[in-house]
């Protein structure tokens, strides 16, 4: 999918041949082997993967995911798209992910720590402040950021807050950054919603994942005076066309750790959820999930894409066909989170650090100036939003390995 989305991009304007390749594979990827005590004494090997797409415009930069359907494709691709997304906001970084196969909710905390630690000691000949500097994704979080932290500034024997971003706020995380991503997917939702005279309190929301990009997402939303009517998460969903009341659901997580059973609305599908009319449709959970078997059967006016990838690529045609829906596509809607880990890394760096005020508008400057940017190449070419993103992204990656040269 993201092989196809460079093509088509590459194509619409005209990359010469000789840095097309050059611009879509990645430099390097790693599969390391990770093996961890389990509580009961066992040992058990997980199997992880870093893919650094490219380190020609500065450090790479991308999350890692723990998730028991993690493959090296979707990491690559997930690298390819943070490759774009920090060209398309101008941030100094190339793009990287990671991930391992593993389904967290089956570990207990010791075995996490155990895995977290694990992954970052092998890779610690191949990442730096310098070289690629990770964050957390689906099913990692600010205390593993903690732990990879820890384990890396003992092996260089001080400590190394920018090895990593999304870190807890006592070890260096930014101010903001917990919030930044579902924060920034709101903030360009009320712009759009904005551009199309949709008042927001009369917008009505439906989010799949509530994790830390949906829960965000929705509480920003909320705050904004939109009406959050479904959330879900992999357990299901719960739906109140009333509105549902977003801290009572976080509170729910907090302690149950999952939707399941919390009483704010009467459950619903996850297939379901995506089907549901509204103003704004927010997938924040996998990638994939619209798909040709449901693209014309979602009722939107808006789709901000906060998770990565959640439209393939037939699908996107279908939407492009149907005109009516208006795509926030994943580079631009979710970079909130990579633009805060920026500014984490630069705090890290100069040992000083913003208030959260600071943080949020020096955020949302950046994104008015990426969807300026967006919408102006879109007008231009006649482009799709995504084409038009897309296209802003991998231009500036292939300037710069022109401007570089090939080493002899
Ligand atoms: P998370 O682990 O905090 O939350 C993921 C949520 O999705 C959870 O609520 C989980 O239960 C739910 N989920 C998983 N499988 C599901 C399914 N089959 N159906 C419905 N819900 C399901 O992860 P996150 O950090 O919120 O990331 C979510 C998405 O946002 C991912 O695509 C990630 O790549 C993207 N993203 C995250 C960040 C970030 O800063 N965390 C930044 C940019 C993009």
């Amino acid at each position: 999918m993201a092989c196809r989305q460079f093509d088509q991009a590459a194509d619409a304007i005209n990359l010469p041949e000789n840095l097309r390749d050059r611009t879509k594979y990645p430099r390097r990827c790693f599969a390391v082997s990770l093996p961890i005590q389990r509580d009961d004494g066992s040992v058990t090997v997980f199997e992880g993967y870093r893919v650094q797409h490219n380190l020609s415009t500065g450090p790479s930069k991308g999350g890692i995911r723990f998730h028991q359907s993690v493959t090296i494709g979707e990491v690559a691709a997930l690298s390819m798209w943070m490759s774009w997304k920090c060209s398309l906001m101008g941030l100094p970084y190339g793009g990287a992910k990671g991930g391992v196969i593993v389904n967290p909710t089956q570990l207990s905390e010791l075995e996490l720590e155990r895995l977290a630690r694990r992954y970052m000691q092998e890779l610690i000949p191949f990442i730096g402040p310098n070289t690629d500097v990770p964050a957390p994704d689906m099913g990692t979080n600010e205390k593993m950021m903690g732990w990879m932290m820890d384990t890396y500034s003992n092996h260089v024997g001080h400590i190394e807050p920018a090895i990593v971003t999304g870190k807890p706020i006592s070890l260096g995380g930014s101010q903001g950054r917990r919030e930044a991503t579902g924060a920034g997917v709101a903030y360009l939702v009320k712009k759009y919603l904005e551009d199309l005279k949709i008042p927001v309190k009369n917008a009505t929301v439906v989010i799949q994942g509530f994790g830390n990009v949906g829960s965000e997402a929705a509480v920003a939303l909320e705050a904004y005076g939109a009406k959050i009517i479904a959330i879900s998460d992999y357990t299901g969903g719960i739906y109140n066309p009333k509105g549902i009341n977003i801290r009572k659901a976080q509170q729910y997580v907090a302690s149950q750790k999952v939707l399941h059973n919390f009483d704010g609305g009467e459950p619903i599908e996850n297939e379901e959820l995506l089907e549901l009319e509204c103003t704004v449709l927010i997938p924040a959970a996998l990638e994939r999930v619209i798909t040709p078997d449901n693209v014309r059967k979602i009722k939107c006016r808006i789709l901000a894409e906060a998770a990565n990838g959640p439209t393939t690529y037939q699908a996107d045609k279908v939407l492009e066909e149907r005109g009516d829906i208006e795509v926030i596509p994943d580079v631009l809607c979710n970079a909130g989170g990579v633009t805060v880990s920026y500014f984490e890394w630069l705090q890290n760096r100069q040992n000083y650090y913003w208030d959260k005020v600071e943080v949020m508008s020096k955020l949302f400057k950046i994104l008015d100036k990426a969807k300026d940017s967006v919408e102006a190449q879109k007008r231009k070419f006649g482009f799709s939003r995504r084409l038009a993103a897309q296209t802003l992204g991998i231009q500036r990656v292939a300037n710069a390995k022109q401007s570089r040269g090939l080493f002899p």
